[in-house]
């Protein structure tokens, strides 16, 4: 698959559900809406749906939501989506809130999974309720540990919040190097109404970096998993440390990614509106050629790049949630 401006699109982030047992106060209102189930994909098509993505070149798959691990029957999924890998699929992942992996990271690995990226915000109980507006970090922690123990390999998400966690970054990127973990920061994005002011709450990461190159020596590193993300490795603790700049800096030119919601929508850009029902084609007829067709169509309009605008007056450059199409 390959778009309008050259780029070949390899990576597919899957999201299986826009429900979640938690609230974070920059992704979703404290009273969301979630979707009636009718309009949700049944496992058997989010399958379909991937196998077809995988058979038009796509090589990584990311799971998300919502929480994708709080989904019924998710893990029967994973399962029969593991088996790709080495089928023309490289790599299954995860982006996960960390709750249900006491329970399921065994199950991840022996799907195939290696690696997954766990959000957490803060190191302190208190503020990990307030953000998430109902979580308990025990819980969390516990998975973090749970995953590290079953041999995943655990990349740390961080959402810069000032006010929130802006006192916390070193204490965070000694803790992840403390239990082998890489850190990546990643600046709010204006999506989705939430009651919450990311207008206070926005911190441009170069102010964070910065400040961290106080206390830790930061040299910059040619490593790139894929993403967005621009790295360094944290000398002192040999980790490695990624800063997501979707407000500072643009990264579209060597966008590789598309993203597809739990009822079927295709986003060829996460910062713009354009989508593609996928969810037509794939019930419309038993075989996949009206489903490939359709996605050849969308990708021929993947548009060159986001425009995120942090403005109080204007309110969210994007009406969706974080949680529709999972980030
Ligand atoms: N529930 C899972 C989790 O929290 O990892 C997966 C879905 S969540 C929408 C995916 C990622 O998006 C999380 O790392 C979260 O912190 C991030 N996120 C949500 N809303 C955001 C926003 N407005 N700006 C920047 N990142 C956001
Ligand atoms: Fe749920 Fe993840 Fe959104 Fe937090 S960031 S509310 S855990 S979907």
């Amino acid at each position: 698959m390959i778009d309008p401006f050259g780029r070949q699109v390899t990576y597919l982030r899957v999201s299986v559900t826009d429900r979640c047992d938690l609230r974070c106060v920059y992704c979703m209102a404290e009273d969301m809406e979630f979707l009636p189930r009718g309009d949700l994909l049944s496992l058997e098509e989010l399958e379909r749906l991937c196998a077809a993505f995988v058979r038009k070149g796509v090589r990584k798959l990311r799971l998300t939501g919502g929480e994708p691990l709080v989904r019924r029957g998710i893990m029967g999924l994973i399962g029969r989506l593991g088996s790709l890998i080495g089928d023309g699929l490289d790599e299954l992942t995860l982006t996960t809130n960390g709750t249900q992996l006491a329970k399921y990271a065994d199950g991840l690995v022996a799907a195939g999974m290696r690696r997954i990226n766990v959000s957490l915000d803060t190191l302190d109980p208190h503020r990990f309720a307030a953000v998430t507006r109902r979580g308990r970090i025990d819980q969390v922690l516990d998975g973090i540990m749970a995953a590290k123990a079953a041999g995943l390999a655990v990349k740390i998400n961080t959402v810069a919040l000032r006010g929130v966690n802006d006192d916390e970054y070193e204490r965070l990127v000694e803790w992840c190097g403390a239990h082998g973990f890489d850190l990546t920061l990643i600046e709010t994005m204006p999506m989705g109404e939430v009651h919450a002011d990311r207008v206070q709450q926005y911190i441009p990461l170069s102010s964070v970096r910065q400040r961290l190159e106080r206390s830790f020596t930061l040299a910059d590193s040619d490593h790139r998993s894929g993403g967005p993300a621009r790295y360094v490795t944290v000398a002192e603790t040999g980790r490695r440390l990624g800063f997501i700049t979707p407000m500072t800096h643009n990264f579209c030119e060597s966008c590789n990614r598309v993203r597809v919601t739990c009822t079927g929508t295709l986003y060829m850009c996460l910062g713009q509106e354009d989508a593609a029902d996928l969810r037509a084609p794939l019930r419309a007829s038993e075989g996949d050629h009206l489903l490939e067709a359709a996605i050849d169509a969308a990708i021929g309009r993947k548009p060159k790049g986001h425009d995120f605008i942090i403005d109080r007056a204007a309110g969210p450059t994007m009406a969706r949630h974080m949680s529709v199409t999972g980030g």
